[in-house]
């Protein structure tokens, strides 16, 4: 059977005598393995079409778990933002917490318009890191762990100070705190942010600026989110890491 998707590649390696296996993200198929024959091979047709983060129309033969990759046509390889090691490194990560999260054949148009557009705004210069935060949001909503940001967990009250507790999914008040003692204080305003990264969509976002100590915080509350429910020990996560610790 032949089949034609609009994909993302989110994976790319080496296989055999001079292939490569991609995993796709296809808007309408989810997850999906294509074997690119040739593709190691500098003159091979399949070549340009096979590196990460390209995106564009992917024809393959399919039968059985593993497609085989027929042609495709590039609409965008993201070139530059390949070549440029920071970049690159953001857009690994994405790339990383999307092919662990999602399940084969797993539809989710919205979270690949989502990565798309995280693409798109790293290839514009916009902060690298908002864009992770954002997608790391994202992530963490359509994997089922949308966090509670708006009432207590526990109680349901809107009213006074509110900790944030990554085991409970969300915002504790300081009466029900005492069920997760290692929830974290934190202003309102960063509850609010954080509420602002879980529904806006990244294909709007603008040349957005943050103070370096609420990006800190931000990630701190996120980064807490996210390894509650998620396995996360990714190799392209603490790459970035050290980048930003070092300042490079
Ligand atoms: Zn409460």
């Amino acid at each position: 059977m032949l089949v034609r998707v609009e994909a993302i590649v989110i994976r790319s390696i080496d296989y055999g005598e001079g292939n490569k296996i991609l995993t796709l993200f296809a808007k309408e198929a989810g997850k999906v393995s294509v074997m690119a024959r040739g593709a190691k091979k500098l003159k091979s047709r399949h070549t340009a079409i096979s590196q990460p983060f390209t995106y564009g129309e992917f024809v393959f033969f399919k039968s059985g778990q593993m497609g085989t990759l027929s042609s495709g046509e590039i609409w965008n390889g993201y070139r530059r933002l390949r070549e440029d090691i920071r970049k690159a490194a953001y857009a690994s990560y994405l790339m990383e917490m999307t092919e662990r999260t999602l399940e084969d054949n797993e539809r989710k148009p919205q979270l690949f318009e989502q990565l798309k557009a995280s693409l798109d705004a790293l290839d514009e210069d916009k902060d690298p890191q908002i864009i992770v935060h954002l997608y790391e949001m994202k992530i963490l909503d359509m994997s089922g762990y949308r966090p509670e940001l708006g009432a207590c967990v526990s109680c349901g009250t809107r009213e006074g100070r509110m900790s944030l507790s990554a085991q409970l999914g969300g915002t504790v008040c300081s009466r029900c705190r005492s069920a997760d003692p290692s929830a974290l204080e934190v202003p309102e305003s960063a509850i609010k942010l954080l509420r602002l990264f879980l529904d806006m969509d990244i294909r709007r976002l603008g040349t957005t600026q943050l103070k370096p100590e609420t990006k800190s915080l931000l990630k701190e509350c996120i980064r807490r989110l996210l390894d509650a429910h998620i396995d996360v020990r990714w190799k392209s996560r603490s790459f970035i890491d050290k980048m930003e610790k070092y300042g490079i």
